[in-house]
Order: structure tokens, then C-alpha cells, then sequence
């Protein structure tokens, strides 16, 4: 069970059901391993305030409003990235990566669909699973390597190398000599 941390102050007057509610619903996403821990105090104020806000409009006009905004309000972006599904938040598909492809159905790319969301940009747009094996593949390659200043220093390296072993070897070659 996870600890939740909601202070109650005395100037709140939300009934303690709608944050019950709030509480549920996130857990819910917790146990389906949809959310990660540290997500949840996130996806908690989130849900919440989505609750507030429907409350008041209960409130106000007396009835649920039925139409679904055009975003569904509950969905932060975290959400849609998942461990082997990043799902695009424009239409709901689901993808192992979104491509650019995509996006530009929507009219989008990477960096308008960020800003749109409110993604940080440094945030890949895939699978979580995915940006792990693409993590693991950069190590493995090490581009660095192949950086101009890389080659550089281990051309020069391997000089140094090949003129001590020369060195060497005429020092032997010499000593055989005499
Ligand atoms: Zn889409």
C-alpha cells in the first residue's frame, strides 16, 4: 500500500468522498502497473482536480455535463506512455513509437506535440521499453567514437604506439647486430 500524502486543511471543503474517489481511481492505475509510484502524487492531483471540476459544474447547473471535451481532461501525458505502449494524445492509437509520420497527421511534430501537451522536451515519444533498448543500443555503439575529436585522439594514441613498438623493435634489431 502506498502512503498517501493529503493534508487536510480546515478551508477545504471538499467532502472527503471526491478525494476517496481521487485516491481509487489512481490506485486503480497503480495496481494495473499503468502508473508508476512517483507518478501517482502527479496523476492524484490531476484525477482530483478533474472531480472538482466536475463537481462544479454539478453544482452549477444541477446536471453532469455529458459532452467529452474534445482532450479528455484526465489524461496527462505520462499516462500515455506506458511501459511497451506510448499512445498519441491527439487520436488514443497506440504505438510502440510515435513517428513523425503520425504527428504530422495531426498537423504536428514532435516539438508542437510536446508543446501542445505540455511533454518536456527532453521526454522521447516512445515506449518506455523502447527508449530502454535505445539507451542500451547508444551505449553499446558509443557514437562518441566516432566524434572527429574522438578519432583524433586515438589515431594519435595509436602513432605513439606504433613508434614505440618500432622503437623497440630496431633497439633488438640492433642488439642482434652486435
Ligand atoms: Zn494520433
Amino acid at each position: 500500500m502506498v502512503a498517501l500524502s493529503i493534508t487536510h486543511t480546515k478551508e477545504c471543503s471538499i467532502p472527503q468522498s471526491l478525494l476517496e474517489m481521487a485516491k481509487d481511481l489512481v490506485l486503480a492505475q497503480i495496481e494495473a502497473h499503468r502508473l508508476s509510484p512517483d507518478e501517482m502524487q502527479t496523476a492524484l492531483q490531476h484525477t482530483y482536480s478533474s472531480l472538482l471540476a466536475l463537481q462544479a459544474q454539478e453544482d452549477s447547473n444541477g446536471i453532469v455535463a455529458v459532452e467529452t471535451p474534445e482532450t479528455p481532461i484526465a489524461v496527462h501525458w505520462r499516462k500515455s506512455i506506458t511501459k511497451h505502449t506510448v499512445s498519441c494524445l491527439a487520436c488514443g492509437q497506440s504505438f510502440k513509437q510515435l513517428s513523425l509520420k503520425h504527428l504530422k497527421e495531426h498537423g504536428l511534430d514532435g516539438r508542437s506535440y510536446r508543446a501542445k501537451y505540455g511533454i518536456p522536451r527532453n521526454q522521447p515519444l516512445s515506449a518506455r521499453s523502447v527508449t530502454a533498448m535505445r539507451q542500451q543500443i547508444v551505449q553499446q555503439s558509443r557514437p562518441w567514437e566516432k566524434a572527429p575529436t574522438y578519432l583524433k585522439a586515438q589515431e594519435k594514441a595509436e602513432q605513439a604506439r606504433a613508434q614505440q613498438t618500432r622503437k623497440a623493435q630496431r633497439k633488438r634489431v640492433m642488439r642482434t647486430k652486435a
